[in-house]
């Protein structure tokens, strides 16, 4: 039976005989000289569709399997972790970088996050949202871990998703400044890496130990002014 091929970033498609590949896009910002070369290596291999994906970023889909790798030879990017027990996107809204409603600069906030987890492998997917404002439309509130920009600093919630059992992310702080938050972040990371059991999620972790024991497990104080 065909599989998705991992080690080649490539996502068998509902036809069982070709693939999506979709290259990583920090923060979703891209490039002209990028797009040109996608849409060059969009019709040399002849795709089915280039699809705008809810990650933020741009796949190609419908590549037969002997293209994929002259196809990512050719786009000269490297594959978004789309697939596996990893972290997988980190969805950044324009924040104060570019929307006029922002309050917290999430594009920074967003590439740091990427620079420091993309890809990295934990018990299973983690996924993670960093908005600018409550407006949220970085969905924070259904990401593992949610960043939500507010006057006075970060809101950050955790164990949230979507799927069949969906859950909104518990908040475990408010007001968490610039330069604590991606600490916060890493603590996190850090007790669901080396706490969770088997293939759970961090909100069926939290829900399996309840919130009030997660939380403790922080020294929330030191993130605060
Ligand atoms: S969440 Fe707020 S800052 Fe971000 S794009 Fe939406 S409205 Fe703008």
């Amino acid at each position: 039976m065909m599989n998705d091929l991992l080690d080649k970033g490539a996502v068998l498609q509902r036809d069982k005989e070709s693939y999506a590949i979709a290259p990583h896009i920090p923060a979703g910002l891209v490039t002209s000289d990028q797009l040109r070369k996608l849409a060059d290596v969009a019709d040399k291999y002849n795709v089915a569709a280039i699809k705008i994906t809810a990650a933020q970023r741009i796949a190609l889909v419908g590549l037969k399997e002997e293209d994929i790798d002259s196809a990512w030879d050719d786009l000269g990017m490297k594959p978004g972790a789309a697939i596996g027990l990893c972290v997988r996107s980190i969805k950044t809204c324009p924040g104060t970088t570019f929307c006029k409603r922002g309050f917290r600069d999430s594009v920074s906030i967003g590439l740091k996050l990427d620079d420091r987890y993309h890809g990295m492998n934990l018990p299973n997917k983690l996924k993670i949202g960093v908005s600018g404002c409550p407006n949220s439309c970085s969905d924070n509130h259904t990401r593992d871990i949610g960043l939500m920009g507010m006057p006075k600093g970060w809101t950050v919630f955790v164990g949230g998703k979507g799927g069949k059992m969906p859950r909104l992310g518990d908040r475990l702080l408010m007001n968490v400044p610039d330069d604590k938050v991606l600490e916060l972040v890493d603590e996190v990371v850090n007790v669901y890496a080396n706490n969770a059991t088997g293939k759970e999620r961090l909100g069926a972790y939290i829900n399996r130990i309840g919130f009030d024991e997660f939380e403790s497990m922080f020294d929330l104080d030191k993130f605060l002014q």
